[in-house]
């Protein structure tokens, strides 16, 4: 035996994993990484999965340390078996994460370590709604694309198209300087030439967006089914947007090989119950909002009077009954479902907008044509966090009205090729619930 009884019940979820198995978890028990990132704040969601997944040391370089002392007491309170610390550069591990701006992840690359001690670094670029993520094995391609990145920062690439344009149109902002013609509005303009699309906006127009932007999550009342491996994700990532009323319908308690991808949750908490724990957590994350606790299981019975006072509701459930009975009922009460599942390193996610796009049955007519009681299935800790934060940028666009969300497309993501692949899916003219006869009608 490579673990305790202890530890085969904490990674249980990896353990029947056939990738990973005793072997993989003791190695990663064995396992140093390092995280790079600006503050605590960043990298509380990093620190905590590799935690969750039993990565046995973590250290931190951060270019603002405030609060990470909390943080590391949270990562240990999630798992014993972990240790957290801060670090310097030269320290070695065996596998290093950069996240951040491209102006931190730059700085950071450039010195990350010689070619003698270099270690295989992740890398993350990320504005606030794009972001490109490589794996790097050894110095030269980490330096090479980290000059890029500078370079890009600084807008002068070998041939920049998005330069180019950016010239002549501050010549055509020179020459109405000079002849008057500027209306003093401070105009901001935005381009992405790949793919097409200019936002121009005044600076107070943006400042009236952002505080729109901020009443509306404010204003919001998401229900989350299932304060678990789903759930975990997308209530932290709503408590940090902001969303002013949070539910949480749970009726489970926690276990320790819940442990491995449920974040939301503590070592020293098995045996509470799950919502309420989720409700202590979220609420040292913003104590600003309502989290409103709904410690009943999801039934026909009770599902209609625990959604009604909410305006969106998310499945982070991880059976199919209740799958479908948030699809009928969330259909029926015209309330906007966000959708996903995980299995081992795979994930899913969907958002169905009632009448205006598919539905669960227009893909899964009837329950009984899918597994009920499938077998305890292997998780990778961190998929479900890839998963739930799709779901949450979901939530958020149906409260703002932004982008576009995943109706009628189902998101396929597989984390063994990090690729993910987006689904279009046709409402389905003889579904039982959204078709044109329907023959359900209430749930
Ligand atoms: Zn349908």
């Amino acid at each position: 035996m490579l673990l305790t009884n202890k530890q085969a019940e904490r990674y249980l979820r990896h353990l029947i994993i056939p990738e990973i198995g005793e072997i993989g978890q003791k190695k990663l028990l064995d396992s140093s990484v390092i995280i790079c990132g600006e503050s605590t704040e960043e990298i509380t969601i990093p620190a905590l999965y590799l935690a969750a997944m039993g990565v046995g040391n973590i250290f931190c370089i951060l270019s603002d340390n405030r609060g990470c002392a909390s943080l590391f007491a949270d990562v240990i309170d999630l798992n014993g078996d972990v240790r957290i610390s801060e670090s310097d550069e030269r320290r070695s591990a065996d596998c290093r994460i950069i996240a951040g701006s491209s102006r931190f992840v730059s700085e950071a690359a450039l010195s990350a370590g010689s070619e003698r001690n270099f270690i295989p670094t992740v890398v993350c670029v990320s504005e606030r709604w794009r972001g490109m993520l490589q794996v790097f094995n050894d110095i030269n391609s980490l330096r090479a694309f980290a000059e890029t990145l500078e370079v890009c920062s600084r807008t002068n690439a070998s041939f920049s198209f998005a330069l180019a344009l950016g010239w002549a149109a501050c010549a055509v902002e020179a020459v109405k300087v000079c002849v008057n013609l500027c209306d003093g509005n401070n105009k901001i303009l935005s381009y992405d030439l790949l793919h097409m699309n200019f936002v121009s906006y005044g600076k107070n127009e943006q400042e009236r967006a952002i505080n729109n932007e901020a009443q509306k999550l404010s204003e919001a009342r998401v229900l989350i089914v299932g304060a678990g491996g789903l759930g975990s994700p997308a209530a932290i990532a709503l408590a940090m947007a902001g969303v002013g009323t949070i539910g949480l319908a749970d009726s489970d308690i926690i276990e320790a090989s819940n442990l491995n991808r449920q974040i939301l949750h503590r070592e020293t908490r098995i045996g509470m119950l799950k919502a309420e724990s989720a409700r202590m957590s979220l609420g040292k994350i913003n104590p600003h909002i309502r989290i409103n606790t709904h410690v009943e299981y999801l039934s026909r019975e009770n599902v209609n009077e625990i959604i009604k006072d909410y305006d969106i509701v998310v499945a982070a459930v991880d059976n199919f009954q209740t799958r479908y009975l948030l699809n009928d009922a969330c259909f029926l009460m015209k309330k906007p479902l966000v959708e996903a599942g995980v299995l081992k390193f795979d994930g899913t996610a969907t958002t169905i907008i009632p009448e205006k796009g598919h539905c669960y049955r227009c893909l899964y007519p009837n329950l009984n044509e899918r597994i009920i009681n499938p077998p305890e299935k292997g998780i990778l800790g961190a998929i479900p966090g890839v998963m739930g934060f799709i779901e949450a940028a979901e939530v958020f666009k149906i409260i703002t009205g932004t982008g576009t969300l995943l109706k009628n497309k189902i998101i396929l993501f597989d984390g063994t090729d990090m690729q993910f692949d987006c689904i279009d899916m046709d409402k389905n003219p003889v579904c039982p619930l959204c078709g044109s006869n329907p023959t359900i009608t209430h749930v």
